[in-house]
């Protein structure tokens, strides 16, 4: 059990990381990959560099860092957030990993194509929690959208409760090993089918480009990887007009669950993920510190 637990190990996960070293605790990382930094060119606008570096060698400064201090980062895919009611336990593919606190810092969601209809039907009919709203889908005929590791966990989940699960990957490849029982549709799809109802439209199922039209009771959204808000949501944090509730610390509505960086919405820089991190970190080993007494 390490004290802090951080989710990805962009610059607002590195710079959460070096605040709980620092102040003698352990840390665990836990990323899938060098996130968005990974990606640019030339980073030119982030203090004390005289000269530009790449976003992967500035992440890899980062990562160095915080090795020297003693943190353990650990490669892998997060697909499961959960809260015992002190601890936090995430469930990877390659293993699990747990903390006192835990820190999200997964990046901003890309998710990749909206479908039509989708944003409309949110909470009608259209999930993006197996572990929450599973049981509304007793023995009935649900479909998750996805083709990853994350799809296969959510599916997983789905298919203790529910009577059917169908894969709709929208032509997107298998990232993942699908067992028998999920039916696999990989067709393209061309928008959600939704009925009116007083509280607006309710997803009814989909209809595929070729102009075919398929029922389904529900459906779950696992495009990709889990988000922070897909992770916050499995841990039972609460959301406000769609968006994760944070109070000035970062925290969320669950004690010791913290979110920082890009993750957070707003300004995408470099320069504000670090910021965060450090602000969530020093939030987390005062809780940590005040429930030691
Ligand atoms: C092309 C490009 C150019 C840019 N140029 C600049 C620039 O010039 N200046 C600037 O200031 N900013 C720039 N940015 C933005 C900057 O890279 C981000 O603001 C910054 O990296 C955000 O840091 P972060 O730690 O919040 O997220 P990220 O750097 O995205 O890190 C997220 C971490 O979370 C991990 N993760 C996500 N999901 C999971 C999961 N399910 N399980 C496990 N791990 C997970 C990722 O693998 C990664 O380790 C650029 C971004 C891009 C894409």
């Amino acid at each position: 059990m390490s004290d802090i637990l951080i989710l990805g190990y962009g610059p607002a996960g590195i710079s959460a990381a070096l605040y709980g070293l620092r102040a003698g605790l352990d840390v665990q990382l836990v990323g899938k990959d060098g996130g968005a930094l990974s990606k640019a060119h030339l980073i030119q606008n982030y203090y004390g560099l005289e000269k530009p570096l790449t976003g992967e060698q500035l992440l890899e400064v980062g990562k160095q860092q915080a090795l020297a201090l003693g943190a353990k980062i650990t490669e892998d895919e997060v697909i499961d957030l959960m809260f015992d009611g002190t601890n936090f336990s995430a469930k990877g593919i390659a293993g699990e990993y747990h903390g006192k606190v835990c820190i999200m810092a997964t990046g901003a969601a890309r998710r990749s194509q909206p479908i039509a209809g989708m944003a409309e039907m949110e909470g009608h009919g259209v999930s993006y929690c197996a572990v929450c709203d599973s049981f509304f889908y007793r023995k009935k005929n649900v479909a998750v959208l996805g083709s990853g590791e994350y799809a296969l966990h959510e599916a997983q989940e789905l298919l203790q409760v529910v009577s059917s699960v169908t894969l709709l990957t929208n032509g997107a490849p298998l990232t993942a090993e699908f067992p028998e029982g999920i039916r696999i549709e990989q067709r393209h799809l061309q928008g959600l089918v939704g009925e009116n109802t007083p509280q607006g439209a309710h997803f009814k199922g989909v209809h595929y480009e070729d102009g075919s039209e398929e029922n389904f009771d529900g459906l779950f959204v696992a495009l990709g990887s889990a988000n922070a808000t897909d992770l916050a949501l499995k841990a039972g944090a609460a959301f406000d007009a769609g968006k994760l509730s944070l109070d000035e610390n970062l925290q969320t509505t669950v004690p010791g669950l913290y979110a920082a960086g890009d993750c957070t919405g707003g300004i995408l820089q470099v320069s504000v993920a670090v910021g965060e991190g450090a602000k969530a970190a020093l939030a987390a080993i005062k809780y940590l510190r005040e429930k030691k007494g």
